[in-house]
């Protein structure tokens, strides 16, 4: 359902807007007053950074925005990304600048870090990092070379310093890292998540598909859909495995920045979506997209391009971090990527997207149901594009056939209509999804009859509009196998 912003045409280009937003839910934006502005500005997917926050917090936090939510009577998504084996610094109580060419002592285990003592949360700290390694805090800020070891903690040059406040994290390089992905701390923060039906998971620091596959959890719509953050290097190397294992990508780009050379970061980000799409997957670039904005009322010129360009590389989501969870203004932040992610999405080159993906998208799909829609959803593109139609409609329980046709970047407006709740919620991150309700999917006319009157109802199509139809027409297959062209009466 488009939100009250979009149906009240609040922004120019709301209605149409086909990236998704997700925006983290924190200090600046948990009340119900800012969380209303957000979806009204335009959030798709509510995210909760796990490693930011106890766990009591995450789910006061989700009950509150499913209630939000519910009162705007909008499809909300709700991300809890788990922490990963994220290391941190032990907090320091007051700020602190760290001069470039000073030295710091990193010891390992808990306590506070002061002058130029700090802690860090990682056990092995002293037998995994070696002479030579660069280790960087924050999102890459500041960065240390490790010169000396002695038998309680690692010596450390400062090469290039920066600010230090609260519980920053420490990046050490993921090779080097012994601790897997998902942790025991994920796997009991999932539980909790699971057990209040959250929609979407993010894993962090995944280095193969095995790591998506530990999480264990039934297959979406049931469970929520898997996300994988790509910010290890393992991870670009193990990528379509992981992409094929998961339910979703992340262009984990804060972590991935300080694994690989900054100048190959663009275009790891452009290979990594062009993957997820040809796969079927919806994608989210991540991190630093309007970071002054953490402060500012403005952005600056090159975090307008740089939303400007994710949406042209044809990523499904943008996602803001710091900017709504600690930033001076969530909604003005939230409105004004909606307005630079909409401006592009009308640029976007649909045509050529087409055809690219006609060639690149996955050559032999597993089995004979993925064979179905994968040739009945690009035959619907066919028509839809031929006929000039407003709208495909899909009738789709799992969500399946909405992701598949997505990849083609229509022009066309694809309203997803399923009579599973959890599914309608995991559309909210999938490109152009417009995700609806209904009530049941027992029999192809009468559920195509509904979908038509709400299509129209929401304002999507008029009387006399032709739009394409895919649906399955049996309930003993799960493939599309069904299409027409109808006229909304
Ligand atoms: P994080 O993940 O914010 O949880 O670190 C995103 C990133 O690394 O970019
Ligand atoms: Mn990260």
């Amino acid at each position: 359902m488009p939100s009250v912003g979009e149906r009240q045409g609040s922004t120019l280009y709301s209605l149409n807007r086909r990236t998704k937003i997700i925006a983290t839910i924190g200090p600046s934006s948990e009340d119900e007053h800012t969380l209303a502005g957000m979806i009204d500005a335009g959030m798709n997917v509510a995210r909760l950074n796990l490693s930011h926050s106890t766990l009591e917090e995450g789910l006061e936090r989700f009950a509150r925005i499913r209630s939000v939510a519910a009162q705007r009577r909008c499809e909300i998504g709700i991300l809890a990304d788990l922490p990963g084996p994220k290391v941190r610094l032990g907090s320091f109580d007051e700020v602190r600048y760290l001069e470039s060419g000073a030295t710091v002592n990193l010891e390992p285990g808990p306590g506070h870090s002061s002058g130029n003592r700090f802690f860090v949360d990682y056990e092995t700290l002293l037998e995994d990092v070696h002479l030579g390694d660069r280790l960087t805090i924050g999102d890459g800020a500041i960065v240390l070379a490790i010169t000396e070891k002695t038998p309680d903690g690692l010596v450390a040059e400062v090469l290039f310093g920066g600010r230090l406040q609260g519980r920053p994290g420490l990046h050490i390089p993921s090779d080097r890292l012994r601790t897997t992905t998902p942790t025991s701390e994920d796997l009991r923060l999932l539980d909790a998540f699971v057990e209040v039906g959250v929609d979407m998971v993010a894993v962090s620091f995944v280095r193969s598909a095995h790591d998506i596959r530990r999480v264990g959890l039934e297959p979406a719509p049931r469970g929520p859909l898997v996300v994988a953050k790509i910010e290890t290097r393992a991870a670009v190397d193990n990528l379509d495995g992981i992409v094929m294992a998961s339910g979703g990508v992340m262009v984990a780009r804060g972590d991935l920045g300080a694994e690989c050379s900054i100048e190959d970061l663009p275009h790891l980000q452009k290979d990594i979506i062009a993957r997820c799409i040809a796969l079927g997957r919806p994608v989210i670039t991540a991190t630093q997209m309007l970071e002054s904005m953490v402060t500012a009322p403005t952005p600056t010129r090159a975090e307008a391009s740089d939303v400007a360009n994710a949406v042209f590389d044809g990523t499904s989501a943008v996602m803001l971090s710091g900017e709504t969870a600690i930033g001076t203004n969530p909604s003005l932040v939230v409105a004004t990527m909606a307005r630079i992610a909409a401006r592009a999405d009308q640029e976007f080159d649909y045509a050529g997207w087409a055809h690219q993906i006609k060639r690149d998208r996955l050559s032999e799909p597993q089995g004979v149901d993925s064979a179905v829609t994968d040739v009945m959803t690009m035959a619907a593109w066919r028509a839809a594009s031929e006929m000039g139609v407003k709208a495909i409609l899909c009738l789709s329980r799992s969500g399946f056939t909405v992701r598949a046709i997505a990849r083609f970047r229509p022009h066309a407006a694809i309203l997803a209509f399923s009579p599973d709740e959890r599914t309608v919620r995991q559309l909210t991150m999938s490109w152009g999804a417009v995700p609806f309700s209904i009530d049941r999917m027992d029999d192809l006319e009468r559920t195509l009859k509904d979908a038509l009157t709400i299509a129209r109802d929401a304002g999507h199509v008029r009387s006399g509009d032709i739009v394409a139809v895919l649906g399955g027409s049996s309930d003993s297959t799960g493939a599309t196998d069904t299409l027409r062209m109808v006229r909304c009466p």
